[in-house]
C-alpha cells in the first residue's frame, strides 16, 4: 500500500509518525494509501529548511523567481490528463470537473507570474522640500496553506503561486482525504529544479496543523475549510501572532425570480446544485424561488434531478460522482432525513442509490427537498452533497432577507431578466460572491476568492491582488537628500 510521503528541502522522505490513516477512493472504496499524521517534530524540519532557503529565495530578483512557474505552468500543461486522473480517483468528481479544476489551478500560476509588476509599491517625490518617500513591498518569510479535499489541487494554488512568487518560502498540507494530487503537484515542482526549501509538504491532520500554528518560524497561515475548523485556526493564528486568511463554509442561496429563463436558470443551478456531488463551497444549497417562480421551477429541477447521471468519474458519461468518505455520505442521508422530520417533501430521494459495478461507493442521488422551514436545522446546515432545498416567498425583498438570515456569506445568486432586481440584490445581499445568473460564481486567479461573515475570517483573501498584499509587508521610507535641495534649518 502506497505510503504518501513528506518534500522538505527539495527531498522526499518517508514520515516518522508511528499513525496513519487510510484514505480510498470514494467511488469504489478501494483503499488508495496511508497517509502519515506528521509529527511536530517533522513541521519543524519543515519550518527550518523554508526559513533556510528564505534569505536567497527573497535576494534572487523577482523575474528570476517566476521563470519557475513559467517552466511549472508548462509541467502541469504537459500533465493535465494524469493530473486530472489524480483528481478524480481520490476525489471523486468527474474527469471533466477535474480537468476544470486543473484549469483553475493553472489560471493562478499564470497571473502569479505576474508578479514583477503586481508587486510594485508607490512613491511621492518631495513630500517636504527634498525629501522623498516610498512604499515597497517585501515577502514576510515562511507562509504556509492547510487546505480542504474538495479541491486538492486548485486550492493551494489560490495561495502558493503567490507567495513564492513574491519571494517567501512555503509548506503545504494537503488535506488527509486527498492526498495524492499534491504529491504529484510536487513531483512536478520538483521538476522545475526549484531551490531546496522554497516549497515544502507536510501531510497530517489536526494534529500536524496545531504544530503549523504554533511554530514560531511560519508568519502566514492561508486556510480553506470548514466553519468550525476555520474559527479556531483564526483564533489559533492570533494566538500565536501569525497574519490569516481563513476560508470557511457556506450555504449558498439561489433566487430565482419569475421572469428568469427557466430553461437556462434550471440547468445551471442544477450544475450548481448536484456538480461536484454538491462538494462545492460555491454548490448551490437553497433556491428561494418569488411568487409564481415557485411551480415551474419546481417541476423543472425535479426533472432535471432525476435525469441527472451518477457514476464513477473515470467512466464515460457520468456526470455525478460519489461524496468523499462513507461518513460524508451517512451525514448527508441523515441531514435529509432531518428535513424530512423538519417538514421539507422530499420531492427527489437520492438516499441508498446502486449505482451498477460501484456498489461499495459513496453515493447520493440527486435530492430535492421542497418546504425548507426557516427555523429548521436544515436551512442553516452546510450539507456537502447534491442536496437542494427548496423555499418561497412573495417578493425580492424577502428573498434577499433570507439571504441575509443565516451565519454563512459565501455566495449568493440571483436569476431574472430585470436589472433594477440584480442592481438592488448584488448591493444588499450580504455575501462575498455573488452571481447573477450564475450558479457558481467561482472568482478568475485575477480577483479575490471573497466570503463574508462566517465563510471567511480575515482580510485579504486568496489569489490575485488579495494574494500578493496578503505575502507581502509594506515598508515605509522616507528619504532626505543632500542639504542644496532641502528644508533649510
Ligand atoms: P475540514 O475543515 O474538515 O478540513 C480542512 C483542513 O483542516 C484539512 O487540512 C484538515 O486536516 C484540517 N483540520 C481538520 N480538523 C482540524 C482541527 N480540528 N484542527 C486543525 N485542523 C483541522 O474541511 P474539508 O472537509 O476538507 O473541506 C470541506 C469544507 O471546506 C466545507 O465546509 C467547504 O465549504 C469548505 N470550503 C470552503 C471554501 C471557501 O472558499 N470558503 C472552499 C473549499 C472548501
Amino acid at each position: 500500500m502506497e505510503e504518501i510521503r513528506n518534500y522538505v528541502d527539495g527531498v522526499w522522505k518517508s514520515s516518522s509518525a508511528e499513525e496513519h490513516l487510510e484514505f480510498a477512493n470514494p467511488a469504489t472504496g478501494e483503499s488508495l494509501g496511508q497517509v502519515p499524521l506528521s509529527t511536530p517534530e517533522e513541521v519543524d524540519q519543515a519550518a527550518q529548511a523554508a526559513a533556510g532557503a528564505f534569505p536567497e529565495w527573497r535576494r534572487t530578483p523577482a523575474v528570476e523567481r517566476v521563470q519557475y512557474l513559467f517552466k511549472l505552468k508548462n509541467l502541469l500543461e504537459e500533465n493535465i490528463e494524469e493530473l486530472s486522473r489524480t483528481i478524480t480517483l481520490e476525489n471523486g468528481k468527474t474527469l471533466s470537473e477535474s480537468k476544470g479544476e486543473m484549469r483553475r489551478a493553472i489560471e493562478n500560476v499564470e497571473v502569479a507570474c505576474g508578479i514583477p509588476i503586481l508587486i510594485q509599491g508607490y512613491n511621492s517625490e518631495d513630500i517636504a522640500r527634498g525629501i522623498d518617500e516610498h512604499m515597497i513591498r517585501q515577502p514576510i518569510g515562511v507562509g504556509a496553506a492547510i487546505c480542504p479535499f474538495n479541491f486538492p489541487a486548485m486550492i493551494p494554488f489560490w495561495f502558493m503561486p503567490y507567495a513564492i512568487a513574491c519571494g517567501n518560502t512555503f509548506i503545504i498540507k494537503p488535506s488527509e482525504k486527498a492526498p495524492l494530487t499534491m504529491t504529484m503537484l510536487f513531483e512536478l515542482l520538483a521538476a522545475t529544479d526549484l531551490p531546496g526549501g522554497v516549497v515544502n509538504m507536510v501531510n497530517g491532520a489536526a494534529d500536524t496543523v496545531q504544530a503549523i500554528l504554533e511554530h514560531p518560524t511560519i508568519r502566514a497561515i492561508s486556510f480553506v475549510g470548514s466553519t468550525p475548523v476555520a474559527k479556531h485556526v483564526y483564533a489559533e493564528a492570533a494566538k500565536y501572532g501569525k497574519r490569516a486568511q481563513v476560508q470557511g463554509g457556506a450555504k449558498n442561496p439561489l433566487i430565482v425570480l419569475p421572469d428568469a429563463d427557466l430553461e437556462l436558470s434550471t440547468k445551471i443551478v442544477a450544475d450548481s446544485a448536484f456538480g461536484s456531488a454538491g462538494q462545492r463551497c460555491l454548490a448551490a444549497s437553497l433556491v428561494v424561488t418569488v411568487g409564481e417562480a415557485r411551480g415551474p421551477f419546481t417541476e423543472a429541477i425535479t426533472q432535471a434531478a432525476t435525469e441527472r447521471v451518477v457514476g464513477y468519474g473515470l467512466d464515460e458519461g457520468g456526470e455525478i460522482g460519489p461524496v468523499i468518505t462513507p461518513g460524508s455520505r451517512s451525514r448527508a442521508e441523515g441531514l435529509i432525513e432531518k428535513g424530512e422530520q423538519e417538514g421539507a417533501k422530499i420531492l427527489v430521494d437520492g438516499r441508498n442509490p446502486t449505482i451498477s459495478g460501484y456498489e461499495s461507493g459513496n453515493f447520493i442521488r440527486p435530492t430535492v427537498m421542497d418546504g425548507v422551514p426557516l427555523d429548521g436545522d436544515i436551512f442553516k446546515t452546510e450539507i456537502f452533497g447534491p442536496v437542494l432545498g427548496l423555499m418561497n416567498v412573495d417578493s425580492v425583498d424577502q428573498a434577499i432577507d433570507l439571504v441575509n438570515t443565516g451565519d454563512y456569506g459565501n455566495m449568493a445568486s440571483l436569476f431574472t431578466n430585470s436589472g433594477a432586481a440584480a442592481r438592488k440584490f448584488r448591493y444588499e445581499a450580504q455575501v462575498g460572491n455573488i452571481g447573477i445568473n450564475i450558479g457558481v460564481a467561482a472568482p478568475m486567479a485575477f480577483f479575490p476568492f471573497s466570503g463574508w461573515r462566517d465563510s471567511f475570517f480575515g482580510v485579504l483573501h486568496g489569489q490575485g491582488r488579495d494574494a500578493v498584499e496578503f505575502f507581502t509587508q509594506e515598508k515605509v521610507v522616507v528619504e532626505r537628500w543632500p542639504k542644496d535641495w532641502s528644508r533649510k534649518f
